[in-house]
């Protein structure tokens, strides 16, 4: 298969290190993965990506989302293209998603049956229909390294049955998806393609992966079954969905911990959608291997920066959001936000963080910065991005090195 993963060294916590090596590549995990929603890191080119971060070796794996590149360009113009690796000239490991949280969260009018789903699209209104083998064949022409099975995200907050039954839609559809990849994985576009990856050699055959996604809202029990199915039908890594969806962090904490319990240790474990700094570390330390979320890069866009705490320094509350436990902010937290647009900022002449070698805090200050974004100038988005994807890489790396410890 497609996927090879060798588990190092396991903290007392749960928390490893590994290895995940892939048709483009290889990947240090615990890993974060910047989100390139339509084939591109939103406001950030992807030179950029392949060097940020303290070490310089730059975002190991991106994230590219199947509902929006199904809309627009369309994925038979991407697999004409070789795959959204060429398309995008990213030559490192890619993921999609499934499309099914898009469907669910974005399109209007949607009509769900056994068989799958219909909805319009966000665009344009434009009728389509999605079902787990349509999924798999939008994402085999998009032909990322790690592809998804279909799922249906149940809303929230949810009633015990009928989180069950969607969990239920939900296995029926990973059956589904995986029978249509294994009958199809040779059609990725880009298996005639010479590899550039030494690690290749240490893959059976150079096609892609697919994972299966665990459900089961906010109810442990559900969780459990939904990991023991899952995991009986057997997947090259495992998923947990259907978090980080406005439940209180101490809830999405305990639904992550029950999973891990069921999940198997050899394969990976990605938690989808997830989330601030001390969250994303928090779980790298209890095993998860993966985790992307658009959070550094919306809020950059928005002003919103991360840097790190200072002893004893306090997270300014208004900066919080609901689902925060705010009694647990006593602690010094490891991040803190900065809104950039704040006056207290205009004539501030020191780097958004003195301890960040990211080439934004190296050779511009908050003063600019703050000017750039109050003046709407495009630079703003993309120098803020390129700080906060610097600011999540540096916190795993951080993990990293205190795993192999
Ligand atoms: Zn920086």
């Amino acid at each position: 298969m497609g996927l090879k993963f060798e588990v190092g060294a396991t903290a007392q916590s749960g928390g490893r290190r590994a290895a995940l090596h892939l048709p483009h590549g290889s990947v240090e995990t615990p890993v974060f993965m910047p989100v390139g929603t339509a084939a591109t890191v939103k406001a950030v080119q992807q030179e950029t990506l392949e060097r940020i971060g303290t070490d310089g070796a730059g975002a190991e794996i991106i994230l590219a989302n199947t509902y929006h590149l199904y809309l627009r360009p369309g994925h038979e113009l991407v697999r004409r293209a070789g795959g959204v690796h060429r398309f995008m000239s990213w030559r490192r490991p890619m993921l999609t998603d499934s499309g099914g949280f898009q469907v669910f969260s974005l399109s209007k009018l949607r009509k769900v049956t056994d068989d799958g789903v219909e909805f319009r699209s966000h665009l344009d209104g434009s009728k389509h229909f999605f079902s787990p083998e349509h999924s798999m064949e939008v994402q085999i022409a998009l032909g990322a390294d790690v592809m998804m099975a279909f799922d249906e995200c149940v809303e929230t907050p949810a009633t015990w049955q009928r989180t069950r039954d969607s969990m239920a839609l939900t296995h029926a559809w990973a059956a589904r998806s995986k029978a249509y990849f294994e009958a199809h994985r040779h059609e990725v576009p880009w298996t005639a393609v010479p590899n550039t990856s030494d690690k290749s050699a240490l893959l059976d055959d150079r096609t892609q992966c697919l994972f299966g996604i665990v459900q089961g809202g906010m109810y442990a029990d559900l969780r459990r079954e939904s990991a023991e199915r899952i995991v009986e039908m057997g997947f090259n890594g495992y998923a947990i969905g259907g978090l980080a969806v406005g439940e209180p962090r101490e809830i999405t904490r305990e639904m992550i911990a029950r999973t891990l319990e069921i999940l198997p240790k050899d394969k990976p474990r990605y938690v989808m959608g997830v989330g601030y700094p001390d969250e994303i570390e928090q779980y790298a330390r209890m095993g998860v291997d993966m985790m992307d979320c658009v959070l550094p890069t919306r809020a950059a866009r928005h002003g919103l920066l991360f840097r790190r705490a200072l002893p004893g320094e306090r997270q300014d509350e208004g900066e919080l959001t609901d689902q925060e436990n705010t009694a647990a902010s006593g602690a010094t937290p490891s991040a803190i936000r900065m809104n950039i647009k704040r006056v207290e900022y205009a004539e501030d002449q020191r780097p958004i963080d003195p301890a960040c070698v990211c080439p934004v805090c190296q050779r511009y200050t908050r003063a600019y910065l703050r000017h750039l974004f109050v003046s709407k100038e495009p630079l703003a988005a993309t120098l803020n991005s390129i700080h906060n994807l610097a600011f999540y890489l540096d916190t795993m790396q951080r993990v990293r090195s205190s795993l192999a410890e």
